[in-house]
């Protein structure tokens, strides 16, 4: 059977799938009925560091990790990432415990060394979302995507940016909402709440928020995290250092371990307000 679809995504657009998509990450399902909290730090910083992140995601009762090895920084003086000795450590870390591991992809030079290591998730963040040569690649390589919204961009350019993902034949993509840039200066970004039903009514994928780089201070994350699961996320992206104020990279957003465990017995209540298990 033909079907016409007008609308300029289509692969990724609810019409073409009415069913929500559940992406398995290593056997954890993303997008069905339980939510999943990705924890982790902002970047990979030594080994040691890395191996007590893993402990703690895993005692606070999430299931996927994540860490930055190569870091897109504002400033090219500040820590731009360890690279791909920061893959062998979050390798190592995430181990013991079975956690997949998120990281982001910022040069499609950097594939071979994220085969290697056999990243679970493959993460595009704000600056890359348009970022067509890199999106073409990860269309062509069969790894779930987290495909961050960019600083301004309007739901249907993102939307755009996952058709070019899907397009090359990788239909494992995940949208995550991090904020978006506005006037204000209060906070670091805007955590844009209405993106999140507005994409689930679009696309068939999953939606996860990032509340972290969203409000840009960890006393923010807990409020800003029920909020994105009582509209409908699938899930979040949390920043979580073993000690927020040695952190290399975004230490004011960083929960402690404990923070992260508070935030986990609240957020059950939440999923189950909304009929979603945790
Ligand atoms: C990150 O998740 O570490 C990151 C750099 O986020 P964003 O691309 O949303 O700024
Ligand atoms: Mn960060």
């Amino acid at each position: 059977s033909a079907m016409h679809i007008v609308k300029q995504y289509k692969i990724v657009s609810r019409e073409s799938h009415r069913a929500n998509t559940v992406i398995d990450i290593g056997g954890i399902p993303l997008g069905g009925n339980q939510i999943q909290v990705i924890a982790g730090p902002c970047s990979v910083e030594t080994q040691e560091q890395m191996d007590l992140s893993a402990k703690f995601v895993h005692e606070a009762g999430c299931r996927m990790m994540r860490g930055g090895a190569f870091k897109p920084r504002t400033s090219p003086y500040a820590f731009q990432g360890k690279g791909k000795e920061g893959l062998d450590m979050f390798r190592k870390a995430a181990g013991p415990y079975k956690l997949p591991i998120v990281t982001e992809l910022m040069d499609v030079r950097q594939i071979d060394v994220f085969m290697e290591y056999d990243v679970d998730v493959i993460q595009i963040g704000t600056r890359n979302m348009q970022n067509f040569d890199l999106l073409k690649e990860v269309g062509r390589i069969n790894k779930p995507v987290i495909l961050k919204r960019g600083m301004s961009a309007t739901i249907s350019e993102w939307l755009m940016s996952a058709e070019y993902i899907a397009a090359g034949g990788n239909h494992n993509i995940i949208f995550c909402e991090r904020g978006i840039r506005t006037f204000e200066t209060a906070y670091r970004n805007v955590l844009d709440v209405t993106a999140i039903p507005v994409l689930k009514k679009e696309t068939h994928l999953p939606v996860i928020v990032d509340p972290s780089h969203a409000g840009g201070k960890a006393w923010m994350v807990p409020t800003l995290s029920q909020a994105a699961i009582a509209a409908g996320a699938d899930g979040l992206l949390v920043e979580m250092h073993p000690s927020p104020c040695d952190a290399w990279c975004d230490a004011d957003q960083a929960l402690t371990p404990q923070e992260l465990k508070n935030l986990m017995g609240k957020l059950g209540a939440i999923a189950g307000a909304v009929g979603r298990s945790l």
